[in-house]
């Protein structure tokens, strides 16, 4: 779709993951009929997230695409527009808010800023070089990949682990390599992690090369205590240490903690009157499925009470 500059939204929210597509549904109930920008993936994350168990109301779990869907179908089941484009830029100096896409510019008189994070990488030799030749971030992607294979995992959060187990679906062996001794990630993945017996575990230890001539061969390993080095092989390594919000596009415009988060009130109000944060993009504690979706719908009720104010 290519945007004219003349028309004015009601409510423009940029990103589709569960706090886009939640804060969508409830924006379209409240007939603000929303347009919902959906970044490069629809459904964010969620979208390259195999099982997830913790969304209440799947008791048996729910495949991550499938709940993006499910998503989806309910917010344009009440109106909601979903359009296939990213944000590159925004005006929020006045109002409308002005935002520009690859398709054309968007005025907006509310906006619900949904845009996530992104996967952290390590910033070591090797990595850009071998990313998608045995280098990788997202094992639903790649996992199947790697039959029989050797992997390493890098972290000691959830997301290590819980990508580990599902590892060991295709791999021969994954090792998940930690920088500390305790993990950080919670009981429940970490036992099943442990009981796992294609699962091992290198604590105390960094990656600090990637080897590989066209794929992935080995990668250099240091503990932190003793800084003694070793070269293992591996045939892929997949790194999950934790995620930055997308929030280059707003610098200079909206409050930002020390980590770059958006700064909000409890009501999801960010230093702009108008602009909402909903989901990780303003979320550095929690970042679970279930607390993006509340704050989407949260953002949304504000949107809707913000407009009314001024009717
Ligand atoms: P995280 O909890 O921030 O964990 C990141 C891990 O990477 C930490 O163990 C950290 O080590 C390590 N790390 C960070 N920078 C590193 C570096 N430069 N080199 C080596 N290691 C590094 O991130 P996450 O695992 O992606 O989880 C993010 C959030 O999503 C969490 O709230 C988590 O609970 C949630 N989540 C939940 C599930 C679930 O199924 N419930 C699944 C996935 C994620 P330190 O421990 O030493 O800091």
């Amino acid at each position: 779709m290519t945007e004219s500059s003349e028309k004015v939204h009601q409510c423009l929210i940029i990103g589709s993951g569960p706090a886009g597509l939640s804060a969508a549904l409830y924006a379209a109930r409240a007939e603000l009929y929303p347009i919902v920008l959906s970044g490069m993936d629809l459904g964010g994350q969620v979208s390259k997230t195999d099982a997830i168990d913790n969304y209440p109301g799947f008791p048996d779990g729910i495949l991550g695409p499938d709940l993006v869907s499910v998503f989806q179908r309910q917010a344009e089941r009440f109106g909601a527009e979903i359009v296939y484009d990213s944000a590159t830029a925004v005006d929020l100096s006045q109002r409308p808010f002005k935002v520009t896409t690859y398709g054309g510019e968007y005025l907006a008189d509310s906006l619900i800023i949904a845009t996530g994070a992104s996967v952290r990488e390590l910033g070591i030799p090797g990595e850009n070089e071998l990313t998608g030749k045995g280098v990788s971030y997202c094992a639903t992607c790649d996992g199947h990949f790697f039959k029989e294979k050797d992997l390493i995992v890098v972290g000691g959060g959830d997301s290590a682990l819980k990508e580990g187990i599902f590892l060991t679906r295709f791999a021969k062996s994954v090792t998940i390599v930690h920088r500390r001794d305790e993990l950080r990630g919670g009981v429940y993945l970490a036992n099943k992690a442990k009981e796992n017996p294609k699962i091992h575990f290198l604590w105390d230890t960094i990656v600090t090369e990637i080897i590989g001539n066209g794929t992935v061969n080995a990668v250099r390993l240091q503990h932190v205590k003793t800084e003694q080095e070793e070269v293992r092989d591996a045939d892929g390594i997949f790194i999950f240490i934790g995620h930055d919000p997308n929030t280059e596009m707003f610098e200079d415009q909206l409050e930002t903690d020390q980590n770059g988060y958006l700064v909000i009130d409890q009501h999801m109000h960010t230093s702009v009157p108008g602009v909402f944060a909903a989901g990780e993009v303003a979320d550095p504690h929690f970042q679970q499925v279930v607390f993006s979706a509340g704050m989407g719908a949260a953002a949304a009720m504000e949107a809707v009470e913000f407009l009314e104010d001024e009717s």
